[in-house]
């Protein structure tokens, strides 16, 4: 595939993701849940998540902000839900690695997340589209908190 023909693919992947956010509900029954923001841009976050034995059951994101930051948000959504926490820090991390070195992840699951591997030539833009994973790392972290510990 050409190179323009990869962008044009890219460009509307983004927008739909953008126009039609995936799983773009605050989730009553969450029992962790973290905001975000970029000031830079004006992108704001909202991540709740239902975790139950280490595992996303369930994750919705509201937010604001410009189409980067909703369409990685909700991208990020659809590759968190149902995996183990284990594989959504892994793909935190992914994604992270594709930013800083504009390379392609080959992570399962990042079908659609490699479409913003443009966005890894714009350091502004990159803060818009990692915003949703910074956020999403702040809400898993609540485990650490909320986990019983077998001597209480
Ligand atoms: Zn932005």
């Amino acid at each position: 595939m050409s190179n323009d023909l990869l962008d044009d693919l890219y460009r509307e992947l983004i927008l739909d993701h953008y126009k039609q956010p995936r799983n773009n509900v605050t989730l009553p029954g969450a029992n962790c849940a973290a905001d975000g923001s970029n000031p830079l841009c004006g992108d704001q976050i909202q991540i709740t998540l239902t975790l139950t034995d280490e595992k996303v059951e369930q994750i919705g994101f509201t937010g604001s902000g410009c189409a980067i930051s909703q369409a990685s948000a909700s991208m990020m959504t659809e590759f968190v839900q149902g995996r183990s926490v284990i594989d959504a820090l892994d793909g935190i991390a992914a994604f992270q690695t594709m930013m800083t070195t504009s390379a392609p992840t080959n992570a399962v699951g990042f079908d659609d997340i490699d479409a913003l591997i443009g966005v890894s030539k714009f350091p502004a833009r990159v803060k818009c589209a990692s915003l949703g994973w910074k956020t999403l790392e702040q809400a898993l972290s609540c485990l650490l908190y909320t986990s019983p510990s077998p001597r209480d």
